[in-house]
């Protein structure tokens, strides 16, 4: 490329509506703050916290690219599908996603009944961590039991009570990662696959799913994440040139819910181009001096 530094983009933040712990407007702020040029919005399975970051977002030097992390999973794996600039309203979409969220309600009840049998830990403390309306996972059970002193931390929590060995845990129903793409496609979004080579056991999808995500629509791949393993990392690359993906990379910020550093890893702008040529569903959002404009 040219003299022309790439732009700063994040693509992959969670707000307090899931289970990131600032509200969309303070998430906005921090990307701002951190010298962020461009940056996604994508809490899981919902785009309550759209509207608030629209707004910030026209206020401030800064591009914002609306999108959710779609929970989708194979047997017990779970799979996470990033959409960027979907259409919000698409009946398809909103159908799914709160078949999803109440999937996750539902399954976080039964789990905190299980650790409440053995543990002082109740509904209503999970209740008191969440925002009104936000995303239940287990990071909101993680921070009732940090509340309780059951756990000293969030990741503490992940690797003790809510560890799937545990057996306090169960998966949430989550359609596959095949009805993932098209749901996104079908919304007028980008697909791409979240931290794909995230897992100790390898690759999230092996090259035939692979095949069938690129027939459906898939978009990209997110290489540069902190916990993609270098070897996948390099099976990634390979495939991104084999069938045509852009890759992406990104911190999932989750404020102070993870070690995740805002901007840590970043994506291209030509990667950035490619997902806003691509979407029909929505557009990006700028305010006055956003260098993305
Ligand atoms: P769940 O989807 O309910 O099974 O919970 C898994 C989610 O927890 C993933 O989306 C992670 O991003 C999120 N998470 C948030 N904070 C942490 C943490 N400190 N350690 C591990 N996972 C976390
Ligand atoms: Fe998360
Ligand atoms: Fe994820
Ligand atoms: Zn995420």
């Amino acid at each position: 490329m040219g003299d022309v530094p790439d732009p700063f983009i994040d693509l992959h933040t969670h707000s307090s509506v899931s289970d990131g712990t600032e509200r969309p407007a303070e998430l906005l702020q921090a990307a701002v703050a951190a010298g962020l040029e461009g940056v996604a919005l994508t809490d899981h399975d919902t785009t309550a916290g759209w509207d608030e970051a629209v707004a910030t977002a026209r206020e401030l030097p800064v591009t914002l690219l609306p999108g959710l992390e779609l929970s989708t999973r194979i047997g017990y794996r779970s799979v996470h599908v990033l959409g960027y600039l979907v259409d919000p309203t698409d009946a398809a979409l909103v159908a799914e996603t709160t078949r999803i969220r109440d999937g996750r309600l539902a399954r976080a009840r039964r789990m905190v009944e299980r650790i409440g049998a053995d543990h002082p830990l109740t509904w209503d403390d999970v209740l008191a961590e969440a925002s009104e309306g936000a995303t239940i996972g287990r990071p909101h059970i993680a921070d009732a039991l940090v509340t309780r002193g059951l756990e000293p931390d969030r990741s503490a929590a992940f690797r003790g009570i809510l560890h799937p060995a545990s057996g306090y845990y169960e998966p949430h129903d989550a359609p596959s990662p095949l009805h993932g793409v098209e749901l996104i496609r079908g919304a007028g979004g980008v697909p791409v696959i979240a931290h794909p080579a995230a897992s100790s056991r390898g690759i999230v999808i092996d090259e035939e799913m692979l095949r069938t995500l690129v027939d459906a629509g898939l978009g990209g791949l997110e290489v540069d994440h902190r916990e993609n393993v270098s070897h996948g990392k390099r099976t990634l690359l390979d495939w991104a040139t084999r069938f045509d993906l852009f890759v992406t990379g990104s911190s999932d910020y989750h404020g102070t819910g993870k070690p995740n550093r805002l901007g840590e890893h970043r994506t291209s702008r030509a990667a950035f181009d490619a997902i806003v040529a691509a979407a029909t569903g929505s557009a990006p959002v700028s305010g006055p001096g956003a260098r993305l404009a």
